[in-house]
């Protein structure tokens, strides 16, 4: 590669320093505040002990919606009851009841804040998902009524949202007006918890909510009476990845290009769906600092302070590399991959043999997304995707491998299989898991490439190596999908990215090691036997 050539390699590079050290101004509002936990705390005490087992469909759930109506009435705003057909837990349509009370504004353009009133059955105070989001919904409604405030506010509590945020869907199609934000109040209310995370994105198919409004709650949690926003980085990496777990009802206005975003206890909540979620896990102190937060984003968007930044963009810690700076880290990594294939033309390379590599291992990239993907959407899980997308590509490259790679030396075939991948990464033009399973098999293609002189036994231990870290925790996964229930091994897998290393450093540390424990064995033989051979 040739200097000029390395040199524009480092555009990408000095971008990201540049983007991350000059971040976007976020003003936020720090004027005077009226929420107040205690009043929340009293709604929520009724809401969780008059109204249990509110599971979409039930009795209690529509008597739960009556009350809710009945509240915001009794601060003088225009409430509906908006009486839907939504799927139940048994798999039939049920009556389902969206409630929500509107707050007009100087101008024709609303905030529409969601709390979702319904639970799953095996919760029965549901205190926390999300009687404690109501609560704040509720308590804001009554903040808000009176102010005098630029733009529209729509206190909606959803229904049927555990069933699949359909009472969110349903908002969507019945409300004309024009929609400028959206936030989700849901399951963020733990005493314990040590702030909130963000749901900043996907709904399938995936779409990212603009990173404007992740900037002004970050800058809001960063105010001492609020709570602090933890990990959006991590967050905004699992989701651009598909590893969502759970929904939360911003997810269908995101879909449709709102600047939308959910909020959520951090750590997880650990009785997250379990009859254990009671009120003792919540006290007037979490309320308030949960409400603040939304009251004081809620009053910076309403005095224009957010700002719309597009939807392509990542975290580092809390600081954002986004817009012009991905898009002219992507054309400058598309050059370095063009001028290289020039050089080596002119050097007289093997131009053919790496682009035949190339359109066959995006061919199979593509192949196997695709199935993987459909699988997903229908299951509703991110395992599939797992799961058949490394199947596939395993099983593919080691096929396709045997003649193909060994005619191609290993540096044509870096630079054919990771330049453009990385361009792709960065443009975010395709869902980023795609990028993910993109580099992921690109790395690995550059594993598979044979150098010239290589002995028959150590060219084996590349190829079974990655083929066997890569199979064996997705066999592991796979047999326990068939043993627990997949919804169950989610949750697993959510809970160990919330808690992490941080939590449980044993048990990480021991699952890690027993995933990539038979792919360690497999590496040590096969090298001994290629010893023995040599000699
Ligand atoms: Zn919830």
């Amino acid at each position: 590669m040739k200097t000029a050539t390395k040199c524009l390699l480092l555009v990408p590079l000095l971008l990201l320093i540049f983007s991350l050290a000059a971040q976007p101004p976020v003003q936020v509002y720090t004027g005077p505040v009226e929420f107040d936990g205690n009043r929340a705390y009293g709604l929520l005490k009724v809401l969780a002990s008059n109204y249990r087992g509110r599971v979409v469909g039930s009795r209690a759930c529509r008597k739960s919606a009556e009350w809710i109506a009945k509240y915001f009435e009794s601060l003088g705003l225009r409430t509906l009851i908006d009486e839907f057909d939504a799927p139940g837990f048994g798999g039939t349509l049920v009556t389902a009841y969206n409630v929500y009370a509107v707050k007009e504004g100087r101008e024709d353009a609303y905030i529409v804040l969601i709390a979702h009133h319904d639970i799953v059955p095996r919760t029965i105070e549901g205190a926390n998902d999300n009687g404690g989001g109501v609560a704040v919904l509720m308590e804001l409604a009554r903040v808000f009524a009176h102010r005098d405030t630029r733009l529209g506010i729509v206190f909606l509590s959803t229904d049927a949202e555990e069933t699949g945020l359909h009472g969110a869907e349903r908002f969507l199609e019945v409300f004309g007006g024009d929609i400028v934000a959206a936030i989700s109040i849901d399951m963020c209310t733990w005493k314990d918890h040590e702030g909130v995370a963000l749901y900043a994105f996907f709904y399938p198919p995936a779409a990212f909510s603009d990173l404007g409004i992740l900037l002004l709650f970050a800058e809001a949690g960063k105010l001492d009476d609020t709570t602090s926003v933890h990990d959006i980085a991590l967050s905004v990496l699992s989701a651009r990845l598909l590893f969502i777990f759970a929904g939360t009802d911003s997810m269908p206005f995101a879909k449709r290009g709102v600047p939308a975003v959910g909020i959520t206890d951090y750590p997880m909540y650990p009785y997250w769906h379990r009859a254990q979620d009671t009120i003792d896990k919540i006290s007037p102190g979490s309320l308030q600092e949960v409400g603040v937060l939304v009251e004081r984003v809620v009053m910076s968007i309403d005095k224009g302070y957010m700002l719309r930044l597009g939807d392509q963009y990542l975290f580092v810690g809390d600081r954002a590399f986004y817009g012009p700076f991905v898009y002219a880290s992507w054309a400058a990594l598309t050059l370095t991959a063009f001028l290289e294939v020039w050089e080596r033309k002119r050097a007289g390379g093997s131009l053919r043999a790496a682009a035949k590599l190339f359109l066959v291992s995006e061919a199979i990239v593509a192949v196997s997304f695709a199935v993987a993907v459909l699988i997903a959407v229908y299951f509703t899980t991110i395992l599939p995707v797992i799961i058949v997308g490394s199947a596939v590509l395993a099983i593919a490259f080691s096929l396709v491998s045997r003649n193909l790679f060994a005619t191609v030396d290993s540096d044509t075939l870096k630079i054919a299989a990771l330049l453009p991948s990385l361009a792709v990464y960065s443009l975010g033009l395709v869902n980023p898991t795609t990028a993910l399973l993109l580099l992921a098999t690109h790395a690995y293609v550059c594993v598979l490439a044979k150098p010239r002189g290589d002995g028959r036994l150590s060219y084996a231990v590349r190829v079974l190596t990655p083929m066997v870290s890569l199979l064996v925790p997705v066999a592991l996964l796979a047999a326990a999908c068939v043993v627990m229930s997949p919804a169950w091994i989610d949750r697993f897998i959510a809970s160990m990215l919330t808690y992490g290393l941080k939590r449980e450093p044993v048990l990480v540390t021991l699952i890690l090691a027993l995933a990539t424990l038979p792919a360690t064995a497999t590496a040590l033989v096969t090298c001994l036997v290629a010893r023995k051979e040599d000699h």
